[in-house]
């Protein structure tokens, strides 16, 4: 290539539509769009197994919609890009922001690098409705608390931008040089992928379906129906918002422009959950890794592998856990009841630490993502901002009764268990034998005994969180 061109650098925004970078680079001629898959500046935050498997099905869908030009590399994004310029007469570069801390680091140390050889680097917000750094109190601090954080903060800033159409005009270019989507090996080896694929249309257009389809099902419902993980009452939008293939600016305007309803203001107000758990990822880099609240270093945790791998798989011999953690494994997802359930047991009934629960939805999560997983361990935990109480602990069979009250979810993840009266559904345990055996089940057999005792469990739990609280006091008292 001699040709002049511009860069377009795909990170976290696999879409046409809406895509700042995208638009803004296609008033050059000439526009090479690329994807750099990077292992190296990610370290503990590589992408994980589910959501390497979607990232493959979404880069082989925008490179159909750029009609086969996109060229993907692998490796450090700052030496692959000098490459490119190497060889070809690179003008600008065009990126749309991502806000995870290495990537910030990463990217303002290629943005100084390419500064420096001459080349014009363009980067904006296509992906939050607002940048964090614009939202902040009064005295100039962030918001620690959700609702000033969203209704003083958000709601009185400036407006979502107004979402962009497609380039309508643009000359793609592809360099020879690239390595192509399958050579990146994201697809896991084992078929448990095959079937997890079959849930969920990749892509774009997909996500655009996806939206079309909430809206019809679900958005009418959704302030009440959202709680009920059996039902088409959320818009399982979040993988497609993670990897960019709808924006949230999108979602903000579509659904602003149907109405103005409870349901509505409710829909909005959980992309205001996404974007609280950006600012406060934004304001705390070690939010991944660091107990918002530092109490919690000292809390005594349990190790234990048994536990952790019951937990894992589904086989707690608590059913609503278990249908939980069957359908993440299943497909890639779980309802965020079910996720509030599943993480209040890990961390409480089993008193396991809240980092193994983030690592395993990091892992097995289509919508894995650093900010969402990280801000709501830290939330069910009790250690975060905004958090829930740690004494409030979920009870999954008082969950299971009142949000799945005809047993529906429950059966479809646990059909081993699935003959049992509705009465039993939730704790198998306390039925009869003459009623297990009517329903062909074996406890410990053909489903688990529970691993704990949920009254037993609870108490520890909140007798270890006692401990916690005596801390405060000396320290308080030392304070004085
Ligand atoms: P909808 O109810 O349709 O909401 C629309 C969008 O709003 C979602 O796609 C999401 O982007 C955002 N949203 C909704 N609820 C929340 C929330 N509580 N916090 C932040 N954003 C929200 N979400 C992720 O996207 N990635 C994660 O890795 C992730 N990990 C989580 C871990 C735990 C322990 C818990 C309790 C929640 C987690 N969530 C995560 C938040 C929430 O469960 C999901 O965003 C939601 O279930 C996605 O389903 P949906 O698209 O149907 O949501």
């Amino acid at each position: 290539m001699t040709k002049k061109i511009a860069i377009c650098w795909f990170r976290q925004d696999l879409r046409l539509y809406d895509n700042k970078a995208l638009f803004e680079a296609s008033k050059n001629e000439n526009i090479l769009p690329i994807y750099i898959l990077d292992d190296e500046n990610s370290k503990k935050y590589k992408i994980g197994s589910a959501s390497r498997l979607w990232l493959h099905y979404s880069l082989k869908s925008l490179k159909k919609s750029l009609g086969g030009k996109l060229s993907v590399y692998s490796g450090n994004p700052e030496e692959i890009l000098v490459n490119i310029l190497n060889r070809h007469e690179v003008e600008a570069i065009y990126w749309n922001r991502c806000y995870e801390p290495w990537r910030i680091k990463r990217d303002s140390k290629i943005k100084t690098h390419l500064k420096n050889l001459e080349i014009q680097v363009n980067t904006y917000n296509s992906s939050l409705l607002w940048e964090p750094w614009n939202i902040k109190k009064d005295d100039g601090t962030p918001y620690k608390v959700f609702t000033p954080f969203y209704r003083k903060g958000c709601l009185n800033a400036q407006e979502p931008s107004i979402p962009l159409s497609k380039p309508d005009r643009a000359n793609y270019l592809f360099d020879k040089d690239q390595i192509g989507v399958d050579e990146l090996n994201l697809l896991p080896r084992v078929p448990w992928g095959k079937k997890l694929k079959t849930h969920w249309d990749i892509g774009e257009e997909g996500a655009h379906r996806r939206f079309d389809q909430f809206i019809e099902e679900g958005l009418s419902l959704y302030k009440e129906g959202r709680n009920i993980p059996a039902k088409p009452y959320v818009s399982r939008l979040s993988p497609h918002l993670h990897f960019g293939e709808i924006s949230s600016n999108q979602l903000w305007h579509s659904v602003r422009s149907i109405g103005d309803n409870k349901n509505i203001e409710h829909f909005c107000s959980e992309l205001g959950w996404r974007e609280f758990s950006y600012s406060q990822l934004f304001n705390n880099p070690r939010l991944p890794e660091k107990n918002l609240q530092s109490k919690f270093d000292f809390f005594p945790w349990n190790e234990n592998e048994t536990f952790l791998k019951a937990w894992q798989k589904g086989n707690t011999g608590i059913p609503m856990v278990d249908a939980g953690m069957r359908e993440l494994w299943q497909t890639g997802y779980m309802h965020n009841r079910v996720r509030m359930i599943v993480g209040s047991f890990l961390v409480k009934n089993l008193r396991l630490h809240w980092h193994h629960g983030e690592r395993w939805f990091w892992d097995t999560l289509v919508d894995a993502d650093l900010a969402n997983n990280s801000a709501s361990w830290q939330w069910i935990a009790g250690c975060g901002a905004d958090a829930a109480p740690y004494f409030r602990i979920f009870n999954p069979i008082m969950q299971g009764q009142k949000f799945d009250p005809n047993g529906d979810y429950v059966r479809q993840y646990i059909p081993e268990i699935a003959a049992l009266p509705n009465k039993y559904l939730f704790n198998p345990w306390e039925a009869s034998e003459d009623i297990l055996s009517e329903a062909s089940i074996e406890l410990g057999s053909t489903y688990p005994k529970p691993i704990v005792d949920l009254k037993q469990s609870r108490e520890l739990a909140l007798s270890a969180f006692q401990s916690l609280k005596q801390l405060d006091n000396k320290n308080l008292n030392k304070k004085k």
